[in-house]
């Protein structure tokens, strides 16, 4: 059951993405970032990266 939990915490985090432009945090599937119908509220950017990666 352990298991589970690094689990819900990789989901937790694949699906926050930051702006590219203005480093805004944005919560939202990753498919629908793959399907570039994601704007920026901020900036109307459309470039995303995972959370995760520096
Ligand atoms: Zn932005």
């Amino acid at each position: 059951m352990a298991a589970k939990i690094p689990i819900a915490q990789t989901r937790m985090f694949s699906n926050v993405f930051i702006c590219r432009d203005c480093n805004k945090k944005i919560r939202t599937q990753t498919i629908r970032i793959l399907s570039g119908k994601i704007k920026c509220p901020r900036c109307a950017g459309k470039t995303f990266r995972p959370i995760r990666k520096k």
